[in-house]
């Protein structure tokens, strides 16, 4: 069953059509599963579909909604681009596998558990070792305001400039969290990014903006001295375009074009 609030079906022949863009609300759990487990099943196909796997590094993970201390994660080693939902897999708070067929990898364990802990405000965080997201984190500078969209994490990212290796343990994971902070990104210094969200839609929309961010920015700075919008006007463009909602808003065009694409993720 899907629970996507749009439909993908051909409109009836002179049949007015609007798109319902409002976030979901559930009073049933495990509908409310089901629609986070495709969610996640979508972005991580999204994922695959944009580039951003680096063998088996990165995992999208989103806190299960009966259990808050669970969260299901992609298993290790299957291609994102295969993921379907019957193949997440469920960690509880030891990262012991407590539903699933796959094995898990103490990465995800590690950071995810420590932010879920950390920020009882988000239900999903994405982290994956993308190209540019990567290339900026070895730069040691922050995503700067120098596009509308950029300003959705304009004084909302924190920087992690602790590199010490894989992250595996849960000691780090605390480090990652302190990090983050309240924010919806970080970067981590000669590794990646990390983006959190209220929804699997929003911390997947803010992971492809940043990364999509972090190629502006370089492909500006090779080319000159890039003009940065002033804190006033991108303190308010954040207010325009980096709440969570605009992020799980971002995210719906992306889920009906990979739904569409590759149905067989919702199996
Ligand atoms: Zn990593």
């Amino acid at each position: 069953m899907t629970t996507t609030s749009i439909t993908t079906a051909p409109p009836a022949p002179g049949t007015p059509q609007r798109l319902e863009l409002t976030p979901p609300a559930f009073s049933d759990v495990a509908q409310e599963r089901h629609h986070r487990k495709e969610r996640l099943a979508a972005a991580l196909r999204l994922f695959a579909y944009f580039g951003y796997e680096e063998g088996v590094a990165g995992h999208i993970t989103v806190r299960d909604p009966e259990h808050p201390d669970r969260f299901w994660v992609n298993p290790m080693g299957m291609p994102f681009g295969h993921v379907r939902v019957s193949d997440l897999i469920l960690l509880d708070d030891r990262g012991e596998v407590v539903e699933g067929f796959y094995g898990t990898h103490p990465a995800p364990f590690s950071i995810h558990s420590a932010l879920y802990r950390a920020r009882p405000d988000i239900q999903c965080a994405a982290h994956s070792h993308s190209t540019y997201g990567k290339a900026v984190a070895a730069l040691g500078r922050p995503v700067e305001p120098i596009t509308q969209d950029a300003c959705a994490f304009y004084e909302d990212q924190g920087y992690f400039d602790d590199y010490t290796g894989v992250v595996l343990d849960e000691a780090e994971g605390k480090r990652l969290a302190g990090a983050l902070a309240g924010h919806k990104a970080l970067i981590l210094r000669n590794h990646g990014l990390i983006t959190v969200g209220g929804s699997v839609d929003a911390a997947t929309w803010w992971f492809i903006a940043l990364e999509r961010a972090c190629e502006v920015q370089l492909l500006a700075r090779a080319a000159g001295e890039p003009l940065a919008i002033e804190h006033e006007n991108a303190l308010r463009t954040r207010e325009q375009v980096g709440s969570d909602f605009m992020g799980w808003l971002n995210f719906q065009p992306l889920y009906e074009q990979i739904v569409r694409l590759q149905p067989d993720l919702l199996d």
